[in-house]
């Protein structure tokens, strides 16, 4: 695949249809500017400004773009709120759409054919293969990406945070707990 990626960017290159720097810069970006820090600031954010967790569930594109978090595959954000009587975990079954301003690009299981299917069919049992366990009277909300909308999980504020920073909360916000497959750290780092 390495050799076959090479061999189609020297061919593009000598065409003039893409310019190296231009990829340079956006492989770059993708893999120092954005990724599942920015949702952890955001995360973070709603934990500690209650005004602000209003705006990022009523609205989530102006919230999340309010802290410059904007750009492909993040134009239609919906957040959703993890409480004690619902749990969200976010799915593509069609392919993997994802929402790449907050969390950067999917991992390769996000994008696999069992998680996709089994999201949906069994999503307690895949929940449970990610260490999540969740008592019975919590309802599970699985919501299915689309080409337009593209959803983030607000999971719930670990306890034990209450003299935590925005900083060092956003230290303990997790990609998969804002994808709904894993759960913040705990106050202690873990
Ligand atoms: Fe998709």
């Amino acid at each position: 695949m390495d050799v076959r990626v090479r061999a189609l960017e020297t061919l593009l290159t000598k065409k003039g249809y893409v310019d190296p720097a231009a990829l340079d810069r956006i492989i770059e970006t993708y893999e120092t500017k954005i990724g599942p820090h920015n949702g952890a600031r955001v995360v973070a954010r709603a934990w500690v400004d209650p005004e602000f967790r209003r705006w990022l569930l009523h609205d989530a594109t102006a919230a999340i773009a309010s802290m410059g978090f904007i750009g492909r595959q993040g134009e239609h954000m919906v957040a959703v709120e993890n409480t004690p009587a619902v749990h969200n975990m976010v799915v593509c079954t069609l392919c993997s759409c994802y929402p790449w301003p907050v969390l950067g690009l999917p991992p390769v299981w996000y994008k696999s054919a069992p998680y996709r299917s089994r999201a949906v069919i069994d999503p307690r049992g895949v929940l449970a293969e990610f260490g999540v366990t969740l008592p019975p009277d919590t309802t599970i909300r699985v919501w299915d990406s689309t080409a337009e909308v593209r959803y983030l999980v607000l999971p719930a504020r670990p306890a034990g945070t209450e003299a935590m920073d925005e900083a060092q909360l956003a230290a303990l916000v997790t990609r998969d707990s804002m994808i709904g497959t894993g759960r913040p750290l705990s106050a202690a780092g873990h």
